[in-house]
């Protein structure tokens, strides 16, 4: 077996690994890189496997199990104005856009799980319907 860098002979099998490619280095070429440990074949292999992991994605079985009250819009706007806070300061408060947060005030925008944690965090307030058993 040859060296893939410099193409002397590798007597000694080391694997090295140099920006995410896993290549036989001599003796003089594996300082080069970080070296790895398991075979290059097995290696791929779970590299491979691991870029075929789907990406991480939040569980929509919250969303599905969520039912919000039914005037969440006037819930939040009277918490919102009983704590003496504007739409603007509120958003910030929250790291929202001031829109998004009008919008579900009025109720043309149903808010995901998350943003329903965080309004219920922000203004102490349940927007959730106790129906759940
Ligand atoms: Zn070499």
């Amino acid at each position: 077996m040859n060296c893939e860098l410099c193409g002397k002979p590798a007597f000694e099998k080391t694997f090295v690994e140099i920006d995410g490619a896993v290549l036989l280095a001599c003796d003089e070429c594996s300082t080069l890189g970080s070296i790895v440990q398991e075979p290059r074949a097995e290696s791929q292999k779970m590299r491979k496997a691991f870029i075929q992991k789907k990406p991480f994605l939040p569980s929509r079985e919250l969303d599905e199990g969520l039912s919000l009250k039914a005037d969440y819009g006037s819930a939040v706007r009277n918490k919102r104005q009983a704590l003496g806070l504007t739409l603007e300061e509120l958003a910030k408060k929250m790291f929202e856009k001031e829109s998004v947060l009008q919008k579900i005030e009025s109720q043309k925008l149903i808010p995901s799980e998350q943003l329903v944690a965080k309004l219920e965090k922000a203004l102490q307030l349940s927007l959730r319907e106790n129906s759940r058993e």
